[in-house]
């Protein structure tokens, strides 16, 4: 393990520091998850078996374009912008900064949620930027003028609300509850983006800004009550021994910057983006775990080395349930790449990774598991930067012997009750990636676990 010190060169700052400034050490009660593949891996089952234990549950980046599946006693629960840690009902579920939010999607999750007997204890960051119609339309403009060289969108205005934050044109949650700011901003913001829909891209955009205002107005009436300083409710969180858990929306390959550009989200995915979506300091993060599937499945485009097709794949696809939960679209499907979960590991400082859907592999004879790629070649360990590469990269797999079906109650008899040939599927992940796999999710149900 290679530890980082940073060193302060200015030796009177250091004797003044050391006079003046008292330094607490809290121990860390604060928990990442998140994705270590191409989202879909499962995040949703894992936060929500930790969420019982956490007073805060917190989404730090992304939007409604994310989808988390939970089941609890054979009641499935679907969210998109709301931490899945509120099925639980007693953490304070929290969407921070990092996140963009679209205020009437959001007032309809929260409606979806009482409608199933939860009252949601939900906190929403004053800081976190808006989605406004005019950041789906140009959404929907724009998928044409991406031709093949994007992940696919999801028409939630997601991209553009993150380049409206760029361009300095965004309006904040909290601009909803000042009108007369919120006029301001929106006059810039909405003129902005409807000459660009209009005069540079071709598009119309019909909706009136005044009608804009008035729903927008009345949205922030709605949620005023959730929103707060969320960067200062978990730092006063944290010092009080609060347990927190951060919930990382899509995964490592679709991450803006280390993932397969231009075939990315719009935001960061991976741990360190907790500091700056949140408020809260990556120093201050005690466990970080990965969770990736025992296969692949991906939505959208991109070049993906270990797809399959055929038989085998409908199999796994139909075993799998893989298909969208926002938009039901059927995913691609293949075998598990750790030159990916590789990645994974090293740039989130993944303290352990949970392995789920194992019991979708049940029967399947031999399962090959990606340890590099072959590009023009060489042999690859790790994630290529440049698409070309990518684009040429074949797998180099060692294939496993795979097991029989599991025993219905296996979450109840422990790790060392599971087929050897699965214990050996997991080993070798643990060596190739250098991270231990601590959860082994074998169902979809929260008792479907084993912790080692
Ligand atoms: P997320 O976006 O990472 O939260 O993942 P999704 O919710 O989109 O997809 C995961 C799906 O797999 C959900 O339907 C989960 O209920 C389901 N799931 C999670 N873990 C397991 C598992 O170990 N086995 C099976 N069969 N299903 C699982």
């Amino acid at each position: 393990m290679i530890r980082i010190c940073i060193i302060c060169i200015c030796s009177t700052y250091q004797r003044q520091a050391s006079n003046h400034f008292q330094v607490t050490l809290y121990q860390s009660n604060i928990t990442a998850i998140v994705g270590a593949q191409w989202g879909d891996e499962g995040k949703g089952k894992i936060t929500d078996f930790f969420a019982g234990n956490s007073d805060y549950v917190v989404r730090f980046h992304g939007g409604n374009n994310a989808g988390h599946t939970v089941i609890v006693d054979g009641e499935t629960y679907k969210l998109h912008l709301i931490p899945s840690g509120i099925v639980y009902g007693s953490p304070v579920s929290v969407i921070a900064n990092g996140v963009v939010v679209d205020p009437k999607a959001l007032i309809d999750e929260i409606a979806y949620v009482i409608n199933k007997g939860i009252n949601p204890k939900l906190m929403v960051s004053d800081r976190a930027h808006v989605i406004m119609p005019y950041h789906i339309a140009l959404d929907s403009v724009l998928s044409g003028h991406q031709a093949n060289l994007a992940a696919g969108s999801t028409g939630r205005g997601i991209a553009p609300v993150y380049a409206d934050k760029m361009f300095r044109n965004g309006i904040r949650v909290v601009d909803l509850l000042e009108p007369n700011i919120f006029k301001e901003k929106l006059i810039k913001g909405y003129s902005f983006s409807k000459n660009l829909i209009e005069k540079a891209l071709g598009g119309t955009f019909d909706i009136s800004m005044d009608s804009i205002y008035d729903d927008y107005i009345e949205y922030g009436n709605k949620l005023s009550s959730y929103i707060c300083d969320t960067a200062v409710e978990l730092f006063n969180a944290h010092k009080s021994g609060k347990s927190i858990l951060f919930e990382g929306a899509q995964g490592i390959s679709l991450d803006v910057d280390h993932g397969i550009y231009p075939y990315t989200t719009s935001s960061n995915t991976a741990a360190g983006h907790i500091s700056t979506g949140a408020g809260v300091s990556f120093r201050d993060i005690g466990k970080i775990i990965g969770v990736a599937k025992a296969y692949l499945s991906r939505v959208g485009e991109s070049p993906l080395p270990t797809e399959i097709h055929g038989d085998e794949a409908n199999e796994l696809r139909e075993k799998g349930a893989e298909y969208g939960t926002t938009t039901g679209r059927p995913r691609r499907v293949g075998w598990l790449d750790l030159v990916q979960v590789r990645q994974a590991v090293r740039v989130n400082g993944l303290t352990e990774i949970a392995l789920t859907k194992l019991d979708i592999l049940n029967g399947f004879k031999t399962l090959p598991i990606c340890i590099a790629y072959e590009v023009e070649g060489k042999q690859v360990k790790e994630m290529p930067a440049s698409l070309h590469d990518y684009r040429c990269a074949k797998p180099i797999y060692t294939s496993l012997p795979g097991w029989e079906d599991l025993p219905n109650n296996i979450w109840d008899m422990g790790f060392d009750a599971l087929p050897k040939t699965m214990k050996d599927y997991i080993s070798y992940i643990e060596t190739e990636v250098e991270c231990p796999v601590k959860i082994v999710s074998v169902g979809p149900q929260r008792h479907e676990t084993i912790l080692r």
